[in-house]
């Protein structure tokens, strides 16, 4: 059986293809594609900014790793457990770590360093079909939509960089960036018991979202004709939070002066998460002396260990609401379009999605 797949080649080479429909192994799963969220890191590998995870670093390799579909062929092993039906409408978890190194062994599945990622080391979800060890495939509740679940990933990941930042109820949480990441992380914060959401960028398009999101106060940081700016952030922040600065921040935008503000913003006994991605030389300056004297806590997210079931919870039962997040729709035969769009376009956009059928 054939089918459409999108193939990338290296860098800005991709292209409309017909190819075999993956044969499966026993500890493995056919997916049918019904939605495939458009990553950041999907158009980093297009664009030549980062290295595919593949021997040589490069394609040709079906990108994308944000998807959801229907079960169409079920391995031996997950057919004799009784897990899957043809039929059944699933999600992907797109990192398949190895489950026998030290760090898998002590359940830090996202440091392994021998997962074959979905779309990143194997080929992913720009293709009608795709195949799936069994052990990363999760069945979505019937009221979540495939639309949605495609973005399941993300909001694992998000997901896991609150449960990081530790909220107490009633704190004032400062979320920098208003990608798909940080809407997500603003409403997460809420649903966590946060008291006001502060969620600070560059552009008003991307604040009002937040808005519709859930925060309760936005800031500009950088357009000073926007009615939300703020020449200096930390002392908006301050008035908002009651003449303190915040207890909790993060950052979700790979901006170092956002990394590097959040910890402006945030005062004694604070945790800050850093979760957006900066350049491989970039560093942050942490003045050492006061942050032991203030007692800071830093941490740094990475990816979405154990909180699969959460995310799909957090959907039902919409306490994270992801249509203001989807943006943009495309179909397969225009999904390098759409990587192109996601990068390039001056459109106002938060998150792109490859539907299928
Ligand atoms: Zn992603
Ligand atoms: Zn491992």
């Amino acid at each position: 059986m054939k089918m459409k797949v999108q193939n990338f080649y290296e860098p800005m080479v991709m292209k409309l293809e017909e190819h075999d429909v993956p044969q499966i192994a026993d500890n493995e799963v056919l997916i049918k594609v019904k939605a495939v969220g458009i990553c950041g890191s999907d158009i980093s590998y297009y664009y030549g900014h980062s290295p595919l995870d593949t021997p040589d670093g490069k394609g040709p390799l079906y990108l994308g790793h944000e998807a959801s579909g229907v079960v169409a062929k079920v391995g031996g092993i997950a057919q004799k457990l009784g897990l899957f039906r043809e039929g059944d409408r699933v999600a992907v978890n797109p990192v398949q770590q190895c489950n026998a190194c030290p760090a898998c062994m002590r359940g830090e599945f996202n440091i392994c360093s021998h997962s074959e990622v979905i779309g990143v080391s194997a080929n992913g979800c720009f293709a009608e079909y795709v195949k799936v060890k069994y052990t990363h495939v999760y069945h979505i509740p019937d009221e979540v939509s495939f639309e949605d679940a495609a973005l399941a990933e993300p909001l694992a990941c998000a997901t896991h960089s609150i449960e990081l930042l530790d909220i107490r109820l009633g704190q004032t949480v400062v979320v920098y960036g208003t990608g798909g990441i940080g809407l997500m992380q603003a409403q997460l914060a809420k649903a966590a018991g946060a008291g006001k959401v502060v969620v600070v960028a560059r552009k008003d398009y991307g604040l009002n979202k937040a808005l519709e999101c859930g925060a309760t106060h936005v800031v500009n940081n950088s357009d000073s004709s926007s009615k939300y700016y703020a020449a200096d952030v930390a002392a908006r922040i301050m008035e908002i939070n009651g003449g303190d600065k915040a207890p909790r921040a993060i950052v979700a935008t790979s901006n170092m002066e956002a990394l590097q503000d959040a910890l402006c913003v945030t005062g004694g006994c604070s945790t800050i998460v850093f979760f957006g991605l900066p350049g491989p030389e970039d560093k942050l300056q942490v003045p050492v002396l006061e942050a032991i004297q203030s007692e800071r806590t830093l941490k740094f997210s990475w990816l979405a260990p154990l909180v699969w079931n959460e995310v799909f919870e957090v959907i039902a039962s919409g306490q994270v609401n992801l249509k203001p997040i989807i943006t943009q729709r495309f179909t397969l035969e225009d999904a390098e379009k759409g990587i192109v769009f996601m990068k390039e376009s001056t459109e106002p956009k938060i998150k792109g999605v490859v539907l299928f059928d």
